[in-house]
């Protein structure tokens, strides 16, 4: 099963891709993660995609391409994979139509998580990470038990640079004019599937695994 997440930075795809991936025993494969491990270990990637994240503008297709082509190639994807921040405009979409016509796959579907823009304000700027494991809080609606400390790896929760005000209304726009064209890319191919990210978590979560069963029979 190969799925892509689409929906604009705080929709709750990081939130989702963990349990969905869970639930059909595919990898969560997130660009984002990536990249901050990448900056995190100070690999020549991470040097090169930095000041991009930083600013909230996309790195460039080729650079993210590249990982993503690497990622692909492991054995754990044989069986499917979930994308999370993965396509973000319309030629990383074909360069992964591409990609997936050779390897003999095809995109099973993709689903848009859709939440309106002052809700994705409110969610971001209270967004809280683990710095080891990336695990997502939130300071409302998603706290963790021991203030500060991650339940799952006991890690220190941080804010994401990205995350503070100025940066998230840049990421917006750069979602609005980037990566939303490839709502109607999808549409068009008929593997569109939207689920309304205002729900719970839990709800969202529900909404999904049971769109992707009807999709799949
Ligand atoms: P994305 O990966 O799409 O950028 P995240 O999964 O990191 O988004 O979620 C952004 C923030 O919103 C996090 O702090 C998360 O805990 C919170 N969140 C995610 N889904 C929901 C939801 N359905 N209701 C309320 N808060 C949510
Ligand atoms: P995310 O964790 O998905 O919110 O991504 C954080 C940041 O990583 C983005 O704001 C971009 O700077 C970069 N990034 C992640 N995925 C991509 C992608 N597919 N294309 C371009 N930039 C990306």
């Amino acid at each position: 099963m190969q799925l892509i997440l689409l929906g604009p930075p705080g929709a709750g795809k990081g939130t989702q891709a963990a349990r969905i991936g869970a639930e059909f025993k595919i990898p969560p494969i997130s660009t984002g993660d990536m990249f901050r491990e990448a900056i995190k270990k100070q690999t020549p990637l991470g040097e090169q995609v930095e000041r991009y994240m930083k600013a909230g503008e996309l790195v460039p297709d080729e650079l993210v391409l590249g990982i993503v082509r690497e990622r692909l190639a492991a054995p754990d994807t044989a069986q499917g994979f979930l994308l999370d921040g993965f396509p973000r405009t319309v030629p990383q979409a074909v360069a992964l139509d591409q990609h997936l016509t050779e390897k003999g796959q095809a995109l099973t579907a993709v689903i848009n998580i859709e939440v309106d823009p002052e809700i994705l304000v409110a969610r971001l700027s209270g967004r809280r990470i683990c710095q080891d494991c990336g695990e997502v809080y939130h300071v409302v609606t998603k706290r963790e038990q021991k203030p500060g400390v991650c339940d799952r790896c006991q890690g220190p929760l941080i804010q994401r640079e990205d995350d503070y005000e100025a940066t998230v209304r840049n990421r917006l726009a750069v979602y609005a004019r980037q990566t939303a064209p490839l709502i109607a890319y999808y549409r068009e191919t008929g593997l569109l599937m939207t689920v309304d990210g205002a729900q719970s978590i839990d709800d969202v979560y529900q909404a999904i695994v049971t769109g992707i069963r009807q999709r799949v029979g």
